[in-house]
C-alpha cells in the first residue's frame, strides 16, 4: 500500500484539498474532521530531518528539538546576528552601515539543516512547516516583542506576480501565524511590493541595492508609530533597510524586525 505523496513527506494544504469544492466559510467547520484524516493519509514529518513524527511530537522531532540552532548570546545588538567574540557589541556590518530600522532579531542560525528546511518551505510547497516556524517566532521572539511593543506586524511583501507563481507568500503566512499567537494586529496594507525584482541571492551589494530601488511603497493609510517587519531570512539587511526607509518616509517612528533565520555576523 503506498501513498506516493506520503513517501516524499509532502502533504497538501487543507485549502488545496477543499478548494474549489467548498467555500472558505465551511473550512473552520470541516477542519477538525479532516485534519486527522489528512494525518493518516499524509503522515506529519519533522520539518528539519523529515522523519515521521510521533503522536506526542507537536512540530519537530525530539532529536532536532534538542539541537535547534537557536541564535544565542553574544549577538549583534542591532541586527541580532550571532557573534563569535563575546566582547563585541555589533557585527562588522552594523558597525559600518547606519541601518534604517531600529533593531531586529532572528530566531535560528541559517545553517545546513535549517537552510534545507526553509528552502522546502519556500520553494517546494511545504506549507505544513508554517505552524512550527510561526510558533518559533512567537516563542523565542516574545522577549523582544515585549520590549519593542509593536503596534502591528507587517510581512515583507512579495510581488503579486511572484506570489501567483509560487501560490503563497511565506512571509505573509509566518506573519499571520505570529499575529494569531501574540494578538498583535497583522497589517498587509501598509507596505506593498510595487516593482518586480530579480532574485538577489547571487548579486553583489551594489547591484542588490539597485535591484531593490523602488521595490516597495507605503500603503495609502495612516501609519502606526511602532512597526514590526517579519521575513524568513535576514542576510545583508538591504531588504529591511529599503522597506524601513519607505515606512519611515510614510510616518513610522520605530521599526523593528523579526526573521526566522540569520547568517553569522563577522566582528
Ligand atoms: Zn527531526
Ligand atoms: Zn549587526
Amino acid at each position: 500500500m503506498g501513498f506516493p505523496l506520503a513517501e516524499t513527506g509532502r502533504r497538501p494544504g487543507l485549502e488545496s484539498v477543499l478548494k474549489p469544492v467548498l467555500e472558505p466559510v465551511l473550512e473552520p467547520v470541516l477542519e477538525p474532521v479532516l485534519e486527522p484524516v489528512l494525518d493518516l493519509l499524509y503522515p506529519r514529518r519533522c520539518p528539519l530531518c523529515e522523519r515521521l513524527l510521533c503522536a506526542d511530537e507537536a512540530y519537530v522531532c525530539r532529536d532536532c528539538e534538542a539541537v535547534l540552532p537557536l541564535v544565542r548570546h553574544p549577538m549583534c545588538l542591532c541586527c541580532g546576528k550571532p557573534l563569535r567574540n563575546e566582547y563585541a557589541e555589533f557585527c562588522a556590518d552594523c558597525g559600518r552601515v547606519r541601518h534604517r530600522y531600529d533593531e531586529g532579531r532572528a530566531i535560528f542560525i541559517y545553517e545546513k539543516n535549517m537552510r534545507r528546511s526553509v528552502d522546502r518551505m519556500k520553494f517546494h510547497n511545504h506549507r505544513e512547516y508554517i505552524p512550527f516556524y510561526g510558533a518559533s517566532l512567537a516563542r523565542w521572539g516574545r522577549p523582544y516583542l515585549r520590549r519593542w511593543q509593536p503596534d502591528c506586524i507587517i510581512p515583507v511583501p512579495m510581488h503579486p506576480r511572484k506570489r501567483a507563481q509560487r501560490g503563497y507568500d511565506q512571509a505573509a503566512l509566518l506573519s499571520r501565524e505570529l499575529s494569531v499567537r501574540t494578538g498583535i494586529e497583522l497589517r498587509e496594507d501598509l507596505l506593498l511590493r510595487t516593482r518586480y525584482t530579480r532574485a538577489s541571492r547571487k548579486l553583489g551589494r551594489g547591484s542588490r541595492r539597485d535591484n531593490l530601488r523602488g521595490a516597495f511603497s507605503a500603503g495609502d493609510c495612516a501609519m502606526p508609530p511602532r512597526l514590526l517587519l517579519v521575513d524568513d531570512i535576514y542576510t545583508t539587511g538591504l531588504t529591511m533597510d529599503t522597506a524601513s526607509a519607505v515606512l519611515r518616509r510614510a510616518g513610522a517612528q520605530e521599526i523593528y524586525f523579526l526573521t526566522l533565520c540569520t547568517g553569522v555576523g563577522q566582528e
